[in-house]
């Protein structure tokens, strides 16, 4: 299997950027998230490299969804990278993680007025996603004696292929306002006392693996953009969103990069700004493709099963890596203690949850297994730790950052101490 190179396979053991896998996971316990901080940065530094290379005024902002820990959004922040945020609780996190407010764009659907009063008083950009929430921010801003800048989700309308949970940018999604109906959108910002528009937004899905549906957005957005220019509006962005996707699988999978990615849409948008005769920043939110692979998710055999199928019962289940479950999603899995073993026995590999669903790998060809295997699970750096529940009262995995080959916790494992802590005991039970 090709493995990205912060992965290699010495002395039979999985390592992660030269950390032997089967250490960590005897040092920390299993389950586990090993996350390799050097690698979240080298793609980072790639999208940044790929669009500036092309055009001077780019932004970088890391979809804070895709991965919550604050040492990662550290990380980043480090670099320079703003954030897509989508609730005030994701907005605390990238403020405490050292992003300043203005590279900050708030994102959502379904704002409710502390979010909104929480961005005013912050000093935040907001992607408004409808004219009911614009008025609502507008009276926020005006308690707050306040102006808040804002872009409005557009829905271009694109038809996108990908897993139809996460495909954002239909005619159908929940997301945005209909491109038909922006210029109208902006009119009614502009007679906003206290919002003043001066950007555009849209993303159109995620795990996308052709460039083309963004060069297809792009056009919508530059076109978009004129027509709003025109009007008076003065764009100081255009956010394309984020949604690149990354080869689950890996021998078979494109894996479109950064630099395929810009090559496709700059030529577009920058000859579609030059028509508008204006040069906004250029504003883009990949979560996914930045932080995806930096990560596995470490976990032990508890047992084996041979049933109609062969079983490989595992400690991780759909509480800490949902994917699998709630998008059919495809991981990689290898065996960390004899990962250059042959491939001899096929095992679907489940977790300890008491659903039918709890499947992190069906049907794999693997080394025949005995309790104590420690297998990884690839790629799980985005949706996967960020996704987690205590469902059936289980307790979080803690988290490990590696950078270089020193490894330290980033997150501690959870407690049941944890899980009850915000209970109560109504009076009559006391
Ligand atoms: C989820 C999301 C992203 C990131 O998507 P990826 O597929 O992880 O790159 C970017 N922008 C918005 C508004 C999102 O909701």
């Amino acid at each position: 299997m090709k493995l990205p190179h912060h992965l290699s396979i010495k002395n039979g053991h999985l390592h992660l950027n030269g950390l032997d896998c089967v250490a960590l996971a005897q040092q920390y316990g299993t389950p586990l998230y090993v996350t390799s901080e050097d690698r979240v940065c080298e793609q980072f530094r790639s999208y940044q490299k790929a669009l500036s290379s092309r055009y001077p005024k780019v932004r970088v902002l890391f979809a804070a969804k895709a991965n919550g820990n604050l040492a990662v959004i550290r990380a980043l922040a480090d670099l320079g990278a703003g954030a897509d945020v989508f609730s005030s609780g994701e907005l605390h996190l990238a403020l405490d993680a050292g992003m300043q407010p203005e590279k900050l764009l708030f994102n959502g659907s379904s704002k409710a007025p502390a979010d909104l009063r929480l961005a005013v008083e912050k000093g935040v950009k907001v992607s408004v996603d409808s004219l009911d929430e614009l008025y609502q921010l507008d009276a926020a801003a005006k308690a707050a004696g306040k102006t808040v800048e804002i872009a409005f989700r557009v829905n271009p309308a694109l038809e996108v292929p990908t897993h139809p949970k996460i495909a954002t940018g239909l005619a159908t999604s929940k997301f945005g306002i209909p491109h038909k109906e922006i210029p109208a959108a902006y009119r009614k910002a502009l007679s906003c006392k206290h919002i003043q528009p001066v950007g555009i937004h849209c993303h159109i899905g995620s795990q996308i693996l052709d460039v083309e549906p963004f060069a297809r957005a792009a056009e919508v957005m530059v076109r978009i953009a004129k027509e709003l220019t025109e009007m008076g509006v003065r764009l100081e962005f255009i956010d394309l969103g984020g949604g690149l996707g990354i080869p689950y699988h890996h021998d078979t999978d494109p894996a479109p990069t950064p630099e395929d990615y810009a090559a496709k849409v700059i030529p577009i948008f920058k000859a579609g700004v030059e028509a508008c005769g204006i040069t906004p920043e250029l504003w883009v939110e990949p979560g996914r493709s930045l932080v995806a692979d930096s990560t596995l998710l470490l976990t032990r055999v508890n047992s084996t099963k041979e049933a109609h199928r062969r079983f490989a019962n595992v400690d991780a289940g759909f509480n800490l890596l949902i994917r699998p479950a709630m998008y059919d999603a495809y991981h990689e899995v290898i065996v960390a203690n004899r990962a250059d073993a042959s491939l001899t026995t096929e095992y679907t590999v489940t977790g300890p949850i008491c659903e039918t669903g709890d499947i992190l790998a069906h049907d794999r060809k693997l080394p025949g297994l005995v309790a104590g295997d420690i297998i990884a699970v690839l790629d799980t750096g985005a949706y996967g730790f960020a996704m987690s529940s205590q469902y059936n009262s289980r307790p979080r995995c803690p988290e490990v950052l590696v950078r270089g080959d020193t490894a330290s916790l980033m997150r501690r494992q959870e407690t049941i101490r944890d899980i009850t802590a915000t209970m109560e005991c109504p009076p009559w039970q006391r």
